[in-house]
């Protein structure tokens, strides 16, 4: 007997209803066939999940499209149509099927779909029938619609936060799809939409509120007959209707016992409300904080500037507060192409003064002026073998420029690392494929939210989260929702 052809695909995107430019198709990566296993093997994203899931259960994964961007604003209509189409035509061009795993993120926003994934689905559902088994994988900063169950057999979504096991999800969803083929389950859904939001400053699934419910769930699976259990943290930078906690259930043919599950768990999440409590220091606050800690390196969380999230990755205001308050051993990154490219031009050893931050748009703080040494030039690329946030093993923040900068003699220096483009926290690569050893910094900074533990944790000595502002600043109260319904628990603010 011939072995089942289950087509692999990925079309990912997170998009930040609150940034101020939107995203266009020059944003996305764009794989095709065999530049898909090339990428993604000895990486720990789904897809490798997907791919490696052939081995296991024994069919043949047939690479069709992966494209995926930076979280980033909503992403322009022409940029959808082009890869809803291009995922279609990629499908039908992968000959006979007997099923499809695809990995969506499930915050794709674009202008003319306020969720981009429902539609991705409804056309691959369209174009190939009811029959065809279909799987799909989600990102827990996902706001679910409905539209979205009613289109897929299964959606199985990742369980820690940060992200650290796609690559087993991606297994759990290839082998829900191959059980289907060879008739063994038949998957059915329970799908809860919840009015409430968790905000991220509370969406660490291995701490307090969300841990215990969250530790819950691997248990949930192994009762039989329940395929996948899952829960979404929301992402709340996501104007859109669907926006919101969720609950969904997978079970073999049982409707009841999905629902059953899903009216738990939901039950659960709503009563998390009262844990919930999200004030966190100003920035001056967080500096101070952070220079008082007896030993390093401390961690500053920039969260108005979480790259993850669709910032910028060039806020200054952290930065401007280490200055002021005269801090040293630090290290900031920047997305400034213009101030990379000037270290560049200077050459290493170089001592110059320039504006370093603070240019994509207005939410971001001002340039910052600086004095320092140019310490190291670098292509930007590095490699993470580890279980990271975000699943990727092959790291690229751009260009990249080191500036050491030391206020006096006897400070330790602290480094303004410059890179080409905009790159979440995600790896310690990222600053020692650069020449800096974060275990010996006392303060590092980040621009993120709850990713940058994976990497940072083992490092670090403690962390506080400085109540920065810029396109991904965690008080609801700081923008005008428009789109998302009107009793949603966790929109008031503070
Ligand atoms: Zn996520």
């Amino acid at each position: 007997m011939n072995k089942p052809r289950i087509a692999i695909a990925q079309v990912y995107h997170e998009s930040n209803s609150f940034a101020a430019a939107s995203t266009p198709l020059a944003a996305f990566r764009v794989l095709r066939g065999a530049e898909i296993p090339r990428y993604y093997t000895g990486a720990h994203n789904e897809v490798t999940g997907f791919l490696e899931g052939a081995a296991v259960h024994g069919y043949d994964a047939v690479p069709t499209l992966c494209a995926f961007a930076t979280p980033s604003g909503v992403v322009e209509a022409a940029a959808f149509d082009w890869l809803a189409d291009a995922l279609v035509e990629a499908l039908r061009a992968a000959g006979p099927l007997d099923g499809i795993l695809l990995a969506l993120h499930g915050a794709f926003v674009s202008h003319n779909h306020d969720n981009a994934d429902a539609e991705f689905v409804r056309r691959v559902r369209a174009t190939f029938g009811p029959q065809l088994p279909f799987v799909v994988t989600h990102d827990p900063h996902s706001s679910i619609g409905q539209a979205v169950i009613d289109n897929v057999d299964a959606l199985v979504v990742y369980k820690t936060n940060p992200h650290v096991d796609m690559r087993e999800r991606g297994l759990q969803a290839a082998s829900i799809i191959i059980r289907m083929i060879r008739s063994e389950v038949r998957p059915v859904m329970a799908y809860r939409s919840l009015p409430m939001m968790v905000n991220i400053v509370h969406q660490h699934t291995a701490s307090p509120p969300l841990r215990d419910l969250w530790a819950s769930l691997p248990a949930l699976e192994r009762e039989p007959g329940v395929l996948a259990a899952s829960l979404s943290l929301c992402y709340q930078y996501s104007d859109v209707p669907a926006m919101g906690n969720a609950v969904v259930v997978v079970t073999d043919g049982n409707q009841a016992q999905a629902d059953r599950i899903a009216d738990d768990l939901a039950a659960r999440l709503w009563a998390l409300r009262e844990d919930l409590d999200v004030r966190i220091p100003d920035v001056a606050t967080a500096v101070a904080t952070a220079r008082a800690a007896p030993a390093g390196p401390f961690v500053i969380v920039d969260i108005g500037d979480n790259v993850g999230g669709g910032s910028a990755a060039d806020a200054t205001f952290v930065l401007a507060e280490l200055l002021r308050q005269d801090a040293d051993g630090w290290v900031v990154v920047l997305a400034d192409p213009e101030a990379m490219r000037a270290c560049h031009a200077a050459g290493v050893g170089a001592t110059l003064s320039l504006r370093v931050g603070g240019k994509t748009d207005h939410l971001h703080g001002e340039p910052v002026a600086v004095t320092g040494r140019v310490k190291c030039l670098h292509d930007g690329r590095f490699e993470e073998r580890a279980a990271r946030h975000g699943g990727v093993r092959w790291g690229d923040q751009g260009l990249t420029a080191v500036l050491e900068v030391q206020a006096h003699p006897d400070h330790q220096p602290s480094y303004i690392v410059l890179t080409g483009t905009r790159c979440a926290p995600m790896s310690l690569h990222q600053l020692q494929s650069v020449g800096i050893e974060p275990a010996y910094m006392k303060i590092l900074t980040v621009k993120a939210a709850i990713a940058w533990k994976a990497a940072y944790e083992p490092v670090m000595t403690g962390f506080v989260v400085a109540d920065t502002p810029g396109a991904t600043t965690v008080n609801p109260k700081r923008w005008t929702y428009r789109k998302v319904r009107r009793d949603l628990w966790g929109l008031e603010g503070w």
